[in-house]
């Protein structure tokens, strides 16, 4: 699959790349904008993981690893919610009824304990009240779909975006993932004898065919994640039919989405994280099988992904 007007020029293919490891090579250049949708407003502070309490970030990374979660967002979370703990009122129920470190409806921290599995729950223990919280975000769709677990433990609007932009503080925007799982290569990046694919030049040379991405071969209604966190610039059809997904990490670092099924799971401006499923593997467009088409590009020029995504799918 491939845009028109994609191709990379015959000179300067090279310098992108360099520039690209670079870019990538550097702390956060997924830092997303989290914390312009917030409504209350993060505060411009460096990467803070020193700013979490010892025994707390045990908590976090124990909780995180028990249930598969990132611990990042955990923190995050607790963040939001005490300060780790530092808020002063204690134990005692706020306005709405929440309290203990991660400000647990009494309800909900009955149900979340029981989820955690724990005997003897004390909502004001940070243990306890991290791991329910682990379990109830787990329960409610986190990894998958960060957004709606943390709707779940509060249903503000300014809930997710901030807890993410913390998380994102402490080490989760630089994440990167692949956006299959479980997903097969069944083609890589570079010049191919696949007659389907156009003419192109990289890095200097030309060559008949060239396919400009990654294809992940997946069952059709597979969920598609973005890679890394941005902002959706581009959702919906192009010129062959292909419905496709463009997410901006960073100025002039895209990644992209292809043969997607019409069914997005969001539209241009919203912002993901990685892992934010996006849609699913589909067959529009020109395509043999259902399959997605992953480019990444920098500056408008592709780069193999299998330089930026980690080691295995
Ligand atoms: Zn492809």
């Amino acid at each position: 699959m491939r845009r028109a007007g994609f191709g990379c020029a015959v000179s300067g293919c090279a310098v992108p790349l360099v520039a690209f490891v670079i870019l990538f090579g550097a702390v956060g250049i997924f830092a997303g904008n989290w914390a312009a949708l917030a409504r209350p407003k993060v505060p411009d502070a460096p990467p803070a993981v020193a700013d979490i309490a010892a025994d707390y970030l045990v908590h976090y990374q124990a909780a995180a690893a028990r249930f598969g979660l990132d611990w990042p967002v955990l923190a995050g979370v607790g963040r939001v919610a005490t300060n780790h703990g530092r808020n002063p009122s204690g134990c005692d129920p706020n306005a709405a009824g929440a309290r203990g470190p991660m400000q647990f409806l009494d309800a909900t921290f009955v149900e979340a304990a029981k989820l955690a599995g724990i005997v003897d729950p004390d909502i004001c223990d940070p243990a306890d009240a991290i791991s329910a919280a682990a379990a109830y975000l787990k329960s409610n769709g986190a990894l998958d779909d960060w957004q709606r677990a943390l709707h779940q433990l509060n249903p503000a609007d300014w809930y997710p975006p901030l807890v993410l932009a913390w998380a994102e503080r402490y080490g989760y925007g630089a994440l990167v993932v692949w956006p299959i799982k479980g997903g097969r290569i069944t083609q890589g990046f570079g010049p191919t004898d696949f007659a389907a694919e156009p003419p192109d030049c990289y890095q200097g040379t030309c060559y008949p065919h060239f396919h400009d991405g990654l294809d992940l071969a997946a069952p059709l209604g597979t969920p598609v994640r973005a890679i890394a966190s941005g902002q959706v610039t581009f959702a919906g059809p192009v010129s062959d039919g292909a419905i496709v997904v463009i997410i901006e990490h960073s100025p002039g670092v895209d990644s992209l989405y292809g043969h997607l099924q019409p069914e997005l799971a969001l539209r241009v401006g919203e912002s993901v994280i990685a892992g934010t499923v996006i849609g699913s593997v589909g067959l529009t467009g020109n395509t043999t099988g259902p399959h997605l088409h992953l480019e990444i590009t920098v500056s408008g020029e592709p780069v193999d992904p299998l330089l930026i995504l980690p080691p295995s799918p």
